[in-house]
């Protein structure tokens, strides 16, 4: 059964104010309170989130702000820049 992350939408009790985690089935519907003071809740975490945010890991803006250099393959083992503060081609011949 997969482990879903709430935390309270506004004023909850301790547990919700800090999120907790519940272990549901995927068939049951998300909880929209908290178990133990009944404030709203939403859930944080589903797999839609996590391929969201790997792809804003690896967008060409994140790369550059963290410092790294990315290529593109432009044929012939060439390689052109798309950003960072690498050599603007690389090659594959000397
Ligand atoms: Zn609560």
């Amino acid at each position: 059964m997969p482990l879903y992350e709430y935390k309270s939408d506004g004023k909850g009790c301790e547990h919700c104010e800090a999120g907790f985690e519940v272990l549901q089935s995927v068939d049951d519907p998300p909880l929209e309170k908290c178990p133990e003071c009944g404030a709203p809740c939403r859930r944080l975490f589903s797999s839609f989130a996590a391929i969201k945010s790997t792809r804003d890991v690896l967008s060409t803006k994140n790369l550059a702000r963290h410092g790294f250099t990315q290529y593109k393959k432009a044929g012939g083992g060439h390689y052109e820049k798309t950003t960072g503060d690498g050599p603007p081609l690389i090659s594959r011949d000397p």
